[in-house]
């Protein structure tokens, strides 16, 4: 296995492999950046095929946490951490309790948080030996409702700005009222991202492949039926993917009807080269990693305490950050993928040559 020369490698700042034989633990810890602070990102549960599966898994994620905490303007790092292992017959309590030893070891250069195959509790035992795990703690959210932890409702109302600035950059329109959204998957987020849209006069349209999710959408917010062959290819205005990466490929771009896209799920491009497609044909593309930040943003906030307010006022600036991302794109001719990673760079590299200039004027003094 080679670790430097990977291919994902990156210049990560920091790798480890943990192993206790006793709770059959196996995790590697990613930190790709810690620029502009601890690098915060998910702890992942999952059957790996091989060392190498789980090795490209966490480089890439790892990566993609920093880029998206930058382009948030939050004081994070990127990083991800994942176990070797299927979460339904490999996870116990005597394992987390390790897992949770060896962050704490790492001295808070990496936080943990919920994740596939982990939830709020398995961190929650992690925690009973580290502080450095995030999104466990009670507190009232963003709209002034009491959170668990899920930061589903901040990412659902991040969508909700990032969409409303995409539709004003592309359609010149500020007012939704009749705007036509098509939400694949009414999950955590895309039913709640149905409802703000709804309250602001949006005709939605649904589909989600558990039954009582999409009904629960219908009969709720009035949304209509689609079908899974059909969500994505709907004569809308825009269309919303709130359930899994990959929907933007070489099958689907020719057919979208929607000249905007803006919707929470992960890697939405099946390949870099789609944001260009999706350029091509007059799309705009709100950059995944750059509209579903209200997440990270909440769980960031939870850890330093701030008010309702204080959280609300930065998950807007995703609508701002959004506008800055389609202006340069129209201006260089650039997709807003392309730009949005340039505009990631640029956020946690300045940080790293202040950061290198204090540290010489220290020398110096
Ligand atoms: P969720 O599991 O609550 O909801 C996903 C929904 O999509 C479910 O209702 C599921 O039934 C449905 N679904 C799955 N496959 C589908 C398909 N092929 N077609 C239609 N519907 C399908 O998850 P969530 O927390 O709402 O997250 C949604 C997406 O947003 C995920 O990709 C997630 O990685 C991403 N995301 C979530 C957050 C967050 O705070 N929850 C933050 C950032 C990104």
């Amino acid at each position: 296995m080679t670790v430097f020369s990977h291919p994902e490698f990156d210049n990560h700042e920091h790798l480890s492999f943990f192993c206790d034989p006793e709770t059959g633990l196996k995790a590697i810890v990613a930190i790709h950046n810690t620029s502009r602070g601890p690098a915060l990102g998910g702890c992942r549960m999952f059957p790996y095929a091989s060392d190498e599966e789980a090795l490209r898994d966490v480089l890439r994620l790892s990566k993609g946490m920093t880029y998206k905490s930058a382009l948030a303007n939050l004081d994070l790092g990127g990083g991800k951490s994942v176990i070797i292992g299927d979460p339904r017959k490999d996870k116990s309590e005597a394992l987390l309790e390790a897992m949770g030893k060896h962050l704490e070891g790492l001295g808070g250069q990496y936080i943990g948080a919920e994740d596939s195959g982990t939830s709020v509790p398995d961190l929650q035992v992690m925690g009973r030996h580290t502080q450095h795990v995030a999104g466990i703690v009670e507190h009232i959210a963003f709209d002034g409702q009491p959170s668990n932890g899920d930061p589903s409702p901040t990412t659902a109302y991040g969508v909700f700005v990032g969409l409303k600035a995409a539709v004003r950059h592309k359609l010149g329109r500020e007012d939704l009222k009749g705007l036509k959204v098509a939400i694949q998957g009414v999950g955590n987020v895309g039913f709640r991202l149905a409802r703000h849209l709804k309250d602001a006069g949006a005709e939605l349209w649904v589909y989600d492949i558990h039954q009582d999710n999409m009904q629960r959408a219908i009969d709720e917010l009035g949304a209509k039926a689609a079908s899974a062959e059909d969500i994505l290819f709907l004569p809308v205005d825009v269309v919303a993917p709130c359930a899994m990466g990959a929907v933007l490929n070489d099958d689907s771009i020719p057919r979208l009807k929607a000249t905007v896209i803006a919707g929470a799920a992960n890697n939405l491009l099946q390949r870099p080269d789609h944001d260009q497609a999706l350029k091509d044909r007059g799309i705009l593309y709100a950059p995944d990693f750059a509209i579903n930040s209200g997440g990270i943003i909440d769980v960031f906030y939870e850890r330093t305490g701030a008010s309702p307010d204080e959280v609300r006022a930065h998950v807007e600036g995703i609508g701002q950050t959004l506008t800055e991302i389609f202006t340069r794109s129209e201006a260089s001719g650039i997709a807003t993928g392309a730009v949005a990673n340039k505009l990631a760079e640029e956020r946690f590299r300045a940080r790293a040559e202040n950061a290198s200039e204090s540290r010489e004027q220290l020398a110096g003094a």
